[in-house]
């Protein structure tokens, strides 16, 4: 599971393999989180740190960046997904779970070398070589031990970005993931010079008023389910596009709506289903212990954590809900 000796020897190789004009494209997941992005960049810097002079990052789909990260060291190196390199001499992948999550990019798989990063449990097995480790609590974790196998020195920029993607994922260290490892891992990013105070006030405790209103809305049509799940309860709500445009607001706000959605004590899962476009959802599952939900995201074509994980639903919002009620039986842990 955890990569293994020759696997991190294989990926040192492949990026000493290329030379300083040599074409490096760096991809993310569609839709970028903070581990996504924070992973990407934070490589992508220490790349140039070792003198690499042609290097892009990119992810699929359009190009905006959530308001939360458009500070992020690196973004300079960050193209829309029309300006990647086409015949790129190495691909770096970063936190994608499948193949579907890298859009029309995943032709760059195709590239001489490539190299995944990622952590999810379900990642499907694509790519050349592949860092894949599901005990990693975010992707930054396996990008930050490449940095150090290809021997360039954390410096705050690369420390912010990786800062900000541990943070992230871990749900700012509070998640079970957050392991002595986790903490050591941030240890040296602060150590540094960056300033975690800042950063999470940026990531996590900033938005637009519109966004709040929008958030109250969305959350008061939430719906509890208590027989669900085996009787574990399930509370769900949903967000039209309707409702983003009433509220002046761009679809990333909803990103972190699950949150307190899942706080909700009486049930064990918790569902936000997120309209894309006309009978098309992008659904976000959370479950406190009880339920697989990677097994249910798998099951309807997407993928994820066994705590975490989502998919794409089509239909009714109502009928995306009903479909997830189903699956969680057969899912019970
Ligand atoms: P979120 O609910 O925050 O969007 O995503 C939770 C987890 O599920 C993340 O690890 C994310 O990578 C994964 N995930 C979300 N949507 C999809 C999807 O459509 N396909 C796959 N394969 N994974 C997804
Ligand atoms: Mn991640």
């Amino acid at each position: 599971m955890t990569p293994s000796a020759e696997q991190w020897a294989a990926a040192v190789a492949a990026v000493r393999s290329a030379g300083p004009d040599d074409e490096i494209l760096l991809i993310c997941h569609v839709n970028p989180d903070g581990d996504a992005l924070g992973s990407m960049l934070g490589v992508a810097l220490g790349l140039r740190r070792l003198g690499h002079t042609r290097l892009r990052a990119t992810f699929p789909g359009e190009f905006t960046v959530p308001g939360p990260y458009a500070d992020l060291p690196g973004l300079d190196l960050l193209v829309p997904e029309p300006d990647a390199w086409r015949d790129p001499r190495l691909v770096l992948i970063f936190d994608v779970a499948s193949e579907s999550r890298l859009g029309a990019l995943a032709d760059r798989l195709g590239a001489p070398r490539s190299v995944v990063l990622d952590h999810h449990a379900s990642n499907t097995g694509f790519g050349g070589v592949r860092l894949v480790d599901p005990h990693a609590a975010a992707t930054s974790v396996v990008a930050e031990q490449l940095l150090e196998r290809l021997g360039v020195p954390l410096d705050a920029e690369i420390a912010e970005c990786f800062y900000v993607a541990l943070a992230t994922d871990t749900g700012s260290f509070k998640f079970d993931m957050t392991t002595v490892a986790v903490h050591e891992l941030a240890a040296r990013l602060i150590a540094t010079g960056i300033r975690p105070g800042e950063i999470s006030r940026r990531i996590f405790d900033s938005r637009p008023f519109g966004a709040m209103k929008l958030t109250g809305e969305v959350l008061g049509r939430a719906v509890l389910d208590p027989a669900a799940a085996g009787g574990r309860g399930m509370v769900w709500t949903y967000a039209t596009l309707d409702d983003l445009e009433r509220h002046g607001q761009p679809p990333y706000v909803l990103d972190t709506l699950i949150d307190p959605v899942r706080s909700v004590a009486e049930a064990d899962v918790s569902i936000v289903v997120k309209q894309t476009a006309e009978g098309e959802w992008s659904v976000s599952l959370r479950s406190k212990g009880a339920v697989d939900v990677s097994g249910v995201a798998v099951a309807q074509g997407g993928g994820g954590h066994r705590l975490a994980a989502g998919f794409t639903g089509y239909g009714e919002a109502g009928d995306v809900v009903a479909t997830v009620r189903r699956l969680l039986d057969e899912h019970l842990n």
